[in-house]
């Protein structure tokens, strides 16, 4: 046994890696406690957007907690939340009225579940099924879980788990994928749940924003609540602050994270429609949203989300993100090169590549012998098994860029 108590999240304890441990950051770098600098190239799970410590949102938080630390949320209100939802619903797309805070993006996904059959409920007609995509992935909580793709990330847990109906991953043109939605919507489900543009636990993969509109509108006109899950996607990952700007669609309900407080603070929003809060709006008590944690909406989380706010509406968020996506694009077309490299792809400013390997997929035994080689050579990077992504903080340097490109060849011409 080692000397710590901590048990780490998706780490096998049992093959004995060490764990580094990080004091400080800045920027892309992490800073460990034996004086390396570590490049985050994958930004600390998806969540660092601006860069670690941004002095805006650093700022913001250290003013808060001074202020107001935490508040019931339930029927109080505060000044960082109202700021918060007042930001997002200026810049999200207008359709979407309501802001519902929780914390995480696995509860984000599970407050968008609960709305959308409450919807249902509460109008009279009620629904249950939910459908969702093959290879997705929507968080670790039970709801999430059950609309994710099932293997082994949740075998044991199965019967924790609700049924859904699974459409399946576009192929070519993606006919197969409209049809069965097609045939599932008839069946008056109450949900589609999809991550726009980009599978992300997934493998990184990725589909065009026509299928993306095209599976809108087959839910529109049978009626069933389209839920995206932008946890990932959204924030400027795939280049644009919503994937599913790039597609035109506007979903019934939304969900984001991650990247709401710039990656510095537990925080999530739901966004809906206006009929779907009304569906809950009455004087019967029964029919208030029976969802709540105790930190809901944390001043102190918000008030770095409105710093983030700020950031992309007073900073060209944007221009940095197409930057960033013209250099990623030339990492890939460097990495394509190597033997052994099978598919590569990119979306905005995620970069992923596909080792050619015969044991494929999340449990490739390519993926613990890469993540040793990484970490070795002071780059965060990891596999989902035998896929390589790469997706940055923005404000990541050419040097830092170039560094990530040489260690994945470094450790592509190693392990294969
Ligand atoms: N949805 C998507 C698309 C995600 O990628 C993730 C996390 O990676 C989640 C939901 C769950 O978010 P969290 O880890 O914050 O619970």
């Amino acid at each position: 046994m080692s000397g710590s108590a901590v048990w780490h999240p998706f780490t096998q304890h049992g093959l004995g890696d060490p764990v580094p441990l990080v004091t400080h950051a800045q920027g892309a770098a992490l800073y460990t406690a034996d004086g390396r600098r570590v490049i985050d190239a994958i930004s600390s799970w998806w969540v660092t957007t601006h860069g670690h410590c941004h002095p805006r949102i650093v700022e913001a938080i250290r003013a808060q907690a001074g202020a107001l630390d935490q508040l019931i949320f339930a029927g109080w209100t505060h000044a960082p939340a109202e700021r918060v939802a007042a930001g997002l619903t200026a810049m999200m797309p207008e359709e979407l009225t309501r802001v519902f805070f929780s914390d995480s993006g696995s509860t984000s996904v599970e407050v968008a579940l609960k709305m959308a059959l409450g919807y249902w409920a509460h109008t009279g007609q009620p629904r249950g099924r939910i459908l969702v995509l093959e290879h997705s992935y929507h968080g670790d909580t039970i709801g999430a879980m059950s609309v994710g793709e099932r293997g082994v990330f949740n075998a044991p847990y199965e019967p924790l788990l609700f049924d859904v109906g699974t459409i399946p991953f576009p192929v070519g043109d993606g006919a197969n994928t409209l049809e069965a939605l097609e045939a599932a919507c008839r069946e008056a489900p109450a949900a589609f749940i999809v991550e726009p543009l980009v599978l992300g636990a997934g493998g990184m993969l990725m589909y065009p924003p026509a299928l993306l509109s095209a599976m809108a509108e087959i839910c529109r006109r049978h009626e069933v609540l389209l839920i995206t899950d932008e946890v990932m996607t959204g924030w400027g990952r795939t280049g644009t602050l919503l994937a599913c700007e790039q597609a035109g669609v506007v979903p019934d309900i939304l969900c984001i994270a991650k990247g709401l407080t710039g990656g510095s603070m537990p925080l999530a929003v739901t966004m809906a429609r206006e009929e779907i809060f009304m569906a809950h709006w009455s004087t019967d008590r029964a029919k208030m949203f029976f969802h709540s944690s105790s930190y809901t909406a944390n001043p102190i989380a918000c008030a770095a989300a409105a710093a983030n706010i700020a950031i992309w509406q007073e900073e060209p968020v944007l221009d940095r993100l197409a930057d960033l996506g013209t250099r990623q694009q030339a990492l890939l077309d460097r990495l394509a090169k190597l033997p052994g490299v099978g598919a590569t792809r990119r979306c905005g400013t995620i970069a992923a590549l596909d080792l050619e390997v015969p044991d494929g997929g999340y449990m490739s035994s390519l993926a613990p012998r890469l993540l040793t080689l990484f970490r070795e050579a002071d780059v965060l990077l990891r596999p989902l098994g035998n896929t390589i992504y790469v997706m940055p903080p923005y404000c990541i340097d050419d040097a830092d860029l170039t560094r990530i490109g040489d260690v994945i060849e470094m450790a592509v011409r190693a392990v294969l």
